[in-house]
């Protein structure tokens, strides 16, 4: 069996064992199917939510099942079977409940910045940089707080796949921090989210590019002031291997270090006989701005 860092454990135990939403602490079991039909009786809209609630918990559920039917408790295959469709019965509502689903907006306008003459970089953020995330992002990145690991990765699960990227045609490029900054976190937070998003999109990591600066933090800095901090701030290892690459930070404020991140791999020529080619490059971010 492979080693499975601690903070895997704690997702399969919020997903599979401790059906509470992550927000509420409401259990997600029997109560929730009860919800759901008032809640969809009183608000029609939240139907599609909990059709998209639904479909994340099967798509979670089908990666959980491939993984565990390895396991050799799981060996025998009516056992697994059963254990199965335990966890459908009981599991239908991805890792929040109806209700705090819908209390949050998820999916705000993608907003452009410019990386090139005459070339822009689409951002998506899957919701905005407000309560609860706000505060769980900081908690996961500041303190190495697991427990909010689940609810970033609901999070990451309504980010869209862009259309026509696949693991063949594409590839996931995580914000790159520093040594300096790894060795003083003890970890790298954006790595961590990155490896779920590339689970959920089924879209491999690539980490040929890596951060050469140790600017200070962007906290505070005017759009300017955080454009000039980031100038050489990247550098690339080897060429990347597909034109599709799918940029990620955890938090896009005014997306100036995913604006320096696309701009490196832009000026960067593509390798004959795509020569006249450009990378297509595209990126997502957990949270951006504020609704406040
Ligand atoms: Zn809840």
């Amino acid at each position: 069996m492979r080693h499975l860092a601690p903070y895997q454990t704690g997702i399969w135990l919020a997903e599979y064992i401790n059906l509470r939403c992550q927000l509420c602490a409401v259990y997600r079991s029997i109560p929730q199917a009860q919800l759901s039909q008032s809640h969809s009786s009183s608000n029609p809209s939240l139907f599609s939510q909990n059709s998209l609630l639904a479909e994340n918990a099967s798509h979670s559920l089908s990666s959980n099942y491939s993984l565990s039917s390895n396991h050799p408790l799981l060996s025998n295959h009516s056992f697994s079977t059963s254990i199965r469709k335990r966890f459908n019965s009981r599991f239908s509502s991805g890792l929040l409940c109806p209700s705090c689903h819908s209390s949050l907006t998820w999916l705000p306008q993608p907003f452009e910045v410019d990386i090139a003459a005459g070339r822009t970089l689409t951002i998506q953020a899957a919701t905005y940089y407000d309560y609860p995330m706000r505060q769980a992002i900081k908690a996961f990145k500041h303190h190495e707080d697991m427990t909010k690991l689940p609810l970033l990765l609901h999070a990451i699960r309504q980010l869209p796949r862009p259309h026509g990227c696949h693991h063949d045609n594409s590839m996931i490029v995580a914000m790159p921090t520093t040594d300096e900054r790894l060795i003083k976190r003890g970890f790298d937070p954006v790595s961590i989210l990155a490896a779920y998003l590339s689970k959920h999109w089924d879209i491999p990591l690539w980490q040929g590019i890596r951060r050469v600066d140790d600017t200070v933090s962007q906290q505070g800095l005017s759009r300017a002031e955080r454009l000039t901090n980031l100038d050489n701030a990247f550098a690339l290892i080897e060429p990347p291997p597909v034109k599709r690459l799918l940029l990620f930070d955890d938090v896009a404020t005014t997306g100036a270090s995913l604006q320096a991140l696309a701009h490196t791999l832009c000026i960067y020529p593509v390798p004959a006989p795509n020569a006249n080619n450009k990378y297509h490059l595209c990126a997502y971010a957990l949270a951006h701005g504020s609704q406040l």
